[in-house]
């Protein structure tokens, strides 16, 4: 008989996230159907980043697919900090306005902290205030998380990856991704590990993953060597390369180790989106 580690190696299931947000986005537009009213999603963009731009055009066709108004506001690159502090104070007091999203990066002149605190955290669908980071590190449920790690979550629960006890590591402890998702996987009872970039011996500390979710900007980083037999593996990474989009994720290779993985693009990137839909209809719920 031959010895287990010599069988042919099975390629993982792709998870599959572009059909997960599709049910998402039909969910949400059944719900907003029933509402009295329109839900609301403010979105501003400052600046001419290409890539901002067409995220901010996607996101405003998926809320109009969704039955959610769409108020944009481009209030050009070289905006004063005083004009935008405006703004957000306008939408933050528009009763029609449930949910602002400010796409970020902002030009250099303009202090992004500044302007994410000045969002109604009732507003923030982002979930990047300190109000909602407060109510997710307490685990609240009425905390707003930010639409990446949620996206995650709910990736994993549809992919029915048991997280009850299991060893999480995260890559990446920004404020955006990894440390609320770290959090996430915290309340699920995962026992996480969080690295980043002092990390020593990465290698071995991701091998020991059940569960590995990689967030980190840096080309195909985790290689097949990072990745323990069976291990599920998340790749947030999206990284605009010659060969195009990549991942954090040496695709090809961990695919022949792990049990699950999800492509780039079609895994996160889509989940993302369909998370801010999500948010900005519970916030409408609230609000309405
Ligand atoms: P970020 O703010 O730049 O944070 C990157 C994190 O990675 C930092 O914590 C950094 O550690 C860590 N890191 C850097 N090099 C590392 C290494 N060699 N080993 C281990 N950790 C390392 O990035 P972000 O905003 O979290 O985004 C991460 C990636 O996700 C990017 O590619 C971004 O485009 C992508 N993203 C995708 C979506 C989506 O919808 N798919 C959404 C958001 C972001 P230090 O803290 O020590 O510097």
């Amino acid at each position: 008989m031959r010895r287990a580690d010599s069988l042919p190696a099975m390629a993982a299931r792709i998870i599959d996230g572009k059909a997960v947000a599709a049910r998402i986005r039909q969910e949400v537009a059944a719900e907003v159907a029933k509402l009295d009213a329109k839900p609301g999603l403010a979105t501003i963009l400052v600046g001419d980043d290409p890539a901002s731009a067409v995220y901010v055009r996607m996101k405003r066709e998926d809320s109009a697919r969704a039955g959610i108004e769409s108020f944009h506001h481009e209030p050009g690159g070289d905006v004063s900090s005083d004009a935008l502090a405006g703004l957000i104070r306008e939408l933050n007091e528009d009763d029609r306005v449930h949910g602002i999203l400010l796409q970020l990066p902002l030009p250099g002149h303009l202090d992004q902290d500044e302007f994410i605190a000045s969002i109604d955290p009732a507003k923030d669908v982002d979930g990047l205030t300190s109000a909602n980071a407060g109510l997710l590190m307490q685990d609240r449920d009425e905390a707003m998380v930010p639409c990446t790690s949620a996206g995650v979550m709910r990736l994993l629960a549809d992919a029915e990856v048991e997280l009850e006890g299991a060893r999480a590591v995260v890559l990446g402890r920004s404020i955006l991704v990894g440390k609320p998702l770290a959090q996430l996987l915290l309340a699920a009872n995962a026992t996480v590990t969080h690295c980043h970039s002092r990390t020593r011996d990465l290698a071995a500390v991701c091998r020991e993953a059940d569960v590995l979710v990689a967030a980190v900007g840096s080309p195909r980083l985790v290689t097949a060597e990072l990745v323990g037999e069976g291990a599920v593996v998340i790749d947030v990474g999206t990284n605009r390369t010659d060969d195009g989009l990549v991942g954090d994720v040496d695709f090809d290779a961990v695919r022949e180790r792990a049990r699950a993985i999800t492509p780039v693009p079609g895994g996160v990137g889509p989940m993302t989106r369909a998370m801010l839909l999500v948010n900005t209809l519970r916030a409408a719920r609230r609000a309405l």
